[in-house]
This record gives C-alpha cells, structure tokens and sequence, in this order.
C-alpha cells in the first residue's frame, strides 16, 4: 500500500480487495529507517474497507513496543527486521501471543543464515529484494539464491515457514520467484502504476 494513491486510498484498496491476497503495510519510523510512511490512522483507515488480511511489514525501532496496537488493527501478520532487535524470540512470541502470524524480515545485505537460529519460531520469513525504506527500487537479483539457501533449510527441517519476497517485484521476475521457493510476493508500484492492475496481478500470479 505505500505505492497506493493516498487520495484515492479506496480506490487502490479496492484493486487489493478484488485482485490480491493481501494488504501488505509498510511501517516506517524515520529512525530505523531514514523515511516516515504511515502509521495507525491509516492502517485503521484500511482496516475498514479491507476484505483481505492485513501483512504489517515494520521497519522500526523496538518492534515490541508497537506489536499490540497493530494486532487491535485487525492485522493478521506482522513482521519485524531482525536488526532492530537484540533478540528476536520474545518479540516474535508477542506477534503470536496477540493472534498474529509472526515474521522477521532481513535487508539484501544481511546473510540469509543469520535467520537459522529462529526459524522454528517464524510463521513466515520477509527477504527484502531491495534495502528497506523507500518504494520503486530496483529488484537484487542475488535475492533468488538467498531464496533457495532459505528454502533448503526449511524443507531440511520439515517446517512449514513461508518466504515472502518484497521490493521490486514485477511479472518479469514473479514467475522466477515462485520457482526459486518464494511463497508470497509483495509488489507496490508494478501494481499502482499499472495502467492494468487486474491483469498486472494476474500476469503474477501464473
Ligand atoms: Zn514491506
């Protein structure tokens, strides 16, 4: 929903409510990253109208703090970055405590096993394809094997954690996601400055 027109916040809630899955919400505090996007205003603004589950992607300082307002959001997943916190599992127990699916996100440059020690714990794992922050960046095309490498060790280990894949995602490399091991895909501005949104989603979703 950051590339969503926020005049028109119906409209491009409607494009999600009739064609998508998912409301993906990008949470952004100005510390733990440099840009501010949104907060519980507008998430309780979508909420209303969402007839989708609501996936709070923050990207913020001392995640815990906020866990429980964002679960009274109606929010079904919410995610953290594993470099806002100096341990995870607590954090993510709260996310689960509170009726939410619990994920950690990672930016490009943070190895993929460094989330290893926690993924029993993980209902899903967000691998940023681009450096958390701004919108419209372009895609790392490193995030395939990362996927891979993620998507070994889950099925060594019998789990059920998904991977969900935000930034830069577009039919060009949707389809290519989904066969390295991505099980939900995230995509902002291929969507809302489509002239075909319907068909841009379906073209991702083959
Ligand atoms: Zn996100």
């Amino acid at each position: 929903m950051l590339a969503a027109d926020f005049l028109h916040l119906s409209e491009s809630a409607d494009i999600v409510n009739r064609y998508a899955d998912i409301f993906h919400l990008d949470i952004m505090d100005g510390r733990f990253v440099p840009n501010i996007s949104f907060g519980f205003p507008v998430v309780e603004a979508i909420a209303k109208i969402a007839k989708r589950p609501m996936d709070v992607h923050l990207m913020i300082q001392h995640p815990q703090v906020y866990i429980e307002r964002f679960a009274a959001t109606g929010a079904k997943m919410i995610s953290f970055h594993l470099e806002a916190v100096h341990d995870p599992e607590p954090v993510l127990g709260l996310i689960k405590n509170n009726g939410c699916k619990a994920g950690l996100v990672i930016n490009p440059d943070k190895p993929v096993e460094s989330l290893f020690p926690y993924l029993e714990e993980c209902d899903y794992i967000l691998l940023m394809s681009v450096f958390a922050g701004f919108g419209g960046q372009k895609f790392i095309e490193d995030t395939y094997d990362r996927i891979r490498i993620l998507k070994a060790e889950i099925v060594r280990r019998g789990l059920k954690t998904q991977i969900e894949i935000d930034g830069g995602v577009s039919p060009a490399n949707a389809k290519l996601l989904a066969e390295a091991g991505a099980d939900i895909l995230v995509a902002g501005s291929a969507v809302f400055k489509s002239e075909n949104p319907r068909e841009t989603i379906n073209q991702m979703k083959l």
